[in-house]
C-alpha cells in the first residue's frame, strides 16, 4: 500500500464522487441545454451539484458558476473583473505568494497596463492584514488574495483584509483563491466579504478538470470565453455533467465531517512536527499557525528531488513544492523567508482526512534512512 502525502497537489477521489461520475457518464449523458427529458435530467443533476457547492460556501446556488478548475476560476475572476472594473482604476493588489494561476494572470494584466502591487509576508512567514489593507487605495479596482498558501499552508487574514477594504473602498472587487482552504477551514461567503471565491474539485476528493467560481450577486464580470449561454453566459461550453456530479457528491461526503477532519489533521500535524524536530538538520518552513493539512520542511543538505525519489522507492509520495511548477525552484518559499539552502531541500507534506499516524511514522523512518544512506549534496 502506498503512502500518499501529496494531497495539496491532488487528492484521491472518494467513492461517492467516483460513483457519481460513473453514473453521470453512463446514465445521465444528456446535454443540459437540450429541451427533451434526457437534457432536463442532466440539468437537474447540475442543479443538485450547484446546491451542494453553495451549501459548502454558504451562498445562494445562483452565485455558483462551474468551470474547468481553479486555474480557470482564477483567470475568469481576474481578467473578468479587470475588464469590467479596471477601465479607469488601474491598480490591483495581491500577494507575493499566489499560485501560478493568479501570479501569471497578474503578469499578463501588467502587460495590459495594470499596476500590480504584490504584498509579501512579514518575517516569520505570516501576513499582517494591515500591510494588505494599507496598499489598497481609491485607484484599486481589485484585490486578489489566497486563503491558504499551497506551499507552506500559511493562512492569510482574508476576512480582516476584505472587511476593511470593503468598508473603506466598497467598489474595490475582492477575490479569494480558496482552493487549499475549501472544506478544510470553515468558509462562509457571507462573512468573508469576498466578491469572488475560486475552488477546485480535485483538492477535495472530486475529479480533476472541474471547479467553481462563487460570484456575489450584483458583481459584473466579463466572460473570458465566448460561446453559448451556459452558466448564464459567463462560462459558455457544454457543462461537464459527470465531473460536476462528482464534485457535488464529494462536497456532500466531506462537508458534514469538516470539523472532525480538521481536528484529525491538526493532531497529525502536531505529531509530524514533533517527530521532525527529533531529526537532525531539519527545519520547518510552515508557521505554527498554518493550515494543519500542509507542512513544509527542509531536510538540510539533501536536494528535494533526491529525497523525494528515495521516499518514492518506498512508495511514500510527497512533493518538493507546488506540483504546478514541476520541480522549478520555489520563489514563494523565499518570500516566506526560507534560505537558498532551505529552498533546495524543501519537502511539502500534505495530509488528507484519510492520513494516519502510521503513515507519518513511515515517512519519518524514510527521512531518517535517507539521512543515513544518501550522500549529502554539496
Ligand atoms: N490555486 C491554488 C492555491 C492551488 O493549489 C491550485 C492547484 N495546485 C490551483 C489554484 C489550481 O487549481 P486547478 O488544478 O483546479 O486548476
Amino acid at each position: 500500500m502506498s503512502i500518499y502525502l501529496d494531497n495539496a497537489a491532488t487528492t484521491k477521489p472518494c467513492q461517492a464522487a467516483a460513483e457519481a461520475i460513473f453514473y453521470g457518464m453512463l446514465e445521465n449523458y444528456g446535454n443540459p441545454s437540450s429541451l427533451h427529458r434526457a437534457g432536463l435530467k442532466a440539468e437537474l443533476a447540475v442543479t443538485e451539484a450547484r446546491k451542494s457547492i453553495a451549501a459548502a460556501l454558504v451562498c445562494d446556488p445562483a452565485c455558483v458558476y462551474f468551470t474547468s478548475g481553479a486555474t480557470e476560476s482564477n483567470n475568469l475572476a481576474l481578467f473578468g473583473a479587470a475588464k469590467t472594473y479596471g477601465r479607469r482604476k488601474k491598480k490591483i493588489v495581491s500577494t507575493a505568494v499566489e499560485h501560478s494561476s493568479v501570479e501569471n494572470s497578474l503578469k499578463q494584466l501588467e502587460e495590459m497596463g495594470f499596476e500590480v502591487v504584490r504584498v509579501p509576508p512579514r518575517r516569520g512567514g505570516e501576513f499582517d492584514a494591515d500591510d494588505l489593507i494599507s496598499t489598497v487605495d481609491e485607484n484599486t479596482c481589485l484585490i486578489s488574495c489566497m486563503m491558504v498558501n499551497n506551499e507552506t499552508g500559511c493562512i492569510l487574514p482574508i476576512k480582516r483584509v476584505f472587511a476593511a477594504v470593503k468598508r473603506e473602498y466598497p467598489e474595490c472587487i475582492t477575490h479569494c483563491d480558496a482552493v487549499q482552504g475549501f472544506l478544510k477551514l470553515p468558509i462562509k461567503s457571507t462573512e468573508l466579504y469576498a466578491d469572488m471565491i475560486s475552488v477546485s474539485a480535485h483538492k477535495v476528493h472530486g475529479a480533476k478538470g472541474v471547479g467553481a467560481l462563487f460570484l456575489k450577486k450584483g458583481v459584473r464580470l466579463s466572460p473570458i470565453l465566448y460561446g453559448g449561454g451556459q452558466e448564464k453566459g459567463l462560462r459558455p461550453g457544454t457543462e461537464s455533467v459527470p465531473l460536476i456530479m462528482g464534485f457535488g457528491a464529494a462536497v456532500r461526503a466531506l462537508l458534514p465531517a469538516l470539523n472532525q477532519s480538521a481536528r484529525n489533521a491538526g493532531a497529525l500535524n502536531s505529531y509530524l512536527r514533533q517527530e521532525l524536530s527529533k531529526l537532525s538538520e531539519v527545519s520547518i518552513n510552515s508557521p505554527e499557525s498554518a493550515s494543519p493539512f500542509i507542512l513544509n520542511c527542509s531536510v538540510l543538505g539533501f536536494r528535494s528531488e533526491t529525497l523525494l525519489h528515495f521516499l518514492e522507492e518506498r512508495e511514500i509520495y510527497v512533493s518538493s513544492g507546488s506540483a504546478c511548477s514541476k520541480g522549478a525552484k520555489s520563489t514563494v518559499l523565499k518570500e516566506f523567508g526560507a534560505t537558498d539552502r532551505e529552498v533546495d531541500s524543501a519537502l511539502r507534506i500534505s495530509l488528507s482526512r484519510e492520513s494516519t499516524k502510521g503513515e507519518i511514522d513511515a515517512l519519518i523512518k524514510g527521512i531518517r534512512d535517507a539521512q543515513a544512506t544518501l550522500a549529502k549534496a554539496r
